[in-house]
């Protein structure tokens, strides 16, 4: 069985954005592949601790698995393996082994590195190494798919350059991950309706130039998944929109309007197209924003109800199974690497 590999960052709290263009895919992604492959569901926790963690991190990696197990990520199926980073020790020994492969001058050219310390004297060696952590994720356990945003292709291309060199310097180790080429194609498959894997984006509902986001200060710009449901309606009925007049996907010249169709269309398990087509002719925004406003509600109050049915001990239990297996797996490939260099 290949093995796709995926990430779930924690955050605490969570928007509809993040549902919607995150917690919602990868849950449809493990439901579409765990007949057929193994799906590892990962949290990258030591990944995480790169920047400074807000809250408290095991609160806000119970309370994220809570809200990926209601949007669909089944927490009882044995062709999905969850588990926390941290517990694996094999993905922090393989990190130093790797590193020892790795170039300078290659991990100096890596963008996102570049991009997050921005020159500064104090960013941490771990913003400067977690590519390296990252290809140890993946060539623990051959893992053939991970689907990421474009800003990580260059780091699945380090996996590949690193096992690969692993693999010549000391014999045939590692699976390689596909090529970026192959893991694209994969994505593209994954993405309704044909459209790129990344393609949705909810917009900032007062600034529907912007993305929602969930560190956004203004309140009435993103909904998050705990909002009480009346008051996220609300926050619909006060969203920016244009002064076009007209109820249609327009992204470009009607970013607020759009981004309304592409919620109702979401959270109502449409497609975009028949929305649209449903209101297509509607010139007040009043009504239609109503419209959406209690989808979103329905959504929320359902969405909520099955948060509150998820309990810490399936979340434990699902960990606990989880990292026995990846374990068993992550130690077993570690000693690989570790005889063929003769540390044992
Ligand atoms: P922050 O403001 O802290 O950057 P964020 O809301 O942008 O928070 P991230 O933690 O950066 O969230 O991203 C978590 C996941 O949610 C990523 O997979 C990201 O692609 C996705 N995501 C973030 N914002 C949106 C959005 N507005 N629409 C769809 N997906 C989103
Ligand atoms: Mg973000």
């Amino acid at each position: 069985m290949e093995t796709i590999l995926t990430g779930i960052r924690v955050n605490g709290e969570l928007t509809l954005g993040n549902l919607l263009g995150a917690l919602l895919p990868m849950a449809r992604l493990s439901e579409q592949y765990k007949g057929t492959h193994k799906v590892n569901v990962f949290v990258p926790d030591l990944h995480t601790i790169i920047a400074d963690v807000e809250g408290d991190l095991r609160a806000n990696t119970l309370k994220s698995l809570r809200y990926y197990a209601a949007a669909g990520l089944d927490l009882k199926n044995d062709n999905i393996i969850i588990y926390r980073q941290s517990y694996i020790p094999a993905h922090s020994e393989l990190c130093w082994i790797l590193d020892t492969v790795a170039t300078m001058g290659e991990m100096n050219r890596m963008t996102q590195f570049k991009e997050k310390s921005d020159g500064r004297d104090s960013a941490n060696v771990g913003i400067f190494n977690y590519p390296v952590l990252m290809a140890a994720d993946i060539l623990l356990y051959g893992a053939k798919y991970v689907p990421v945003g474009e800003d990580q292709f260059q780091h699945l291309e380090l996996t590949r350059n690193l096992g690969e060199r692993f693999n010549n310097k000391y014999g045939e180790v590692f699976t390689l991950p596909a090529t970026t080429a192959e893991q694209a194609a994969f994505m593209k498959g994954l993405a309704p309706e044909g459209k790129k894997a990344d393609g949705i984006r909810i917009r900032d509902l007062q600034n529907p130039e912007k993305k929602m986001s969930k560190s956004s200060a203004a309140e009435n710009s993103k909904i998050m998944l705990s909002d009480e449901p009346k008051i996220a309606a609300k926050k619909i009925m006060s969203a920016a929109t244009d002064s076009v007049g007209k109820v249609q996907f327009d992204m470009f010249n009607q970013p607020g309007v759009s981004n309304l169709l592409q919620i109702l269309a979401l959270v109502t398990g449409d497609n975009l197209e028949s929305v649209a087509a449903r209101y297509a002719g509607e010139t007040n925004y009043g009504d239609f924003k109503r419209k959406v406003a209690e989808a979103v509600e329905v959504f929320l109050v359902d969405f909520q109800a099955k948060v509150a049915e998820v309990s810490d001990a399936d979340i434990l239990a699902a960990f606990e199974r989880g990292e026995k297996q990846a374990n068993n797996v992550a130690s077993a490939k570690l000693l690989e690497a570790q005889e063929a260099i003769g540390l044992r």
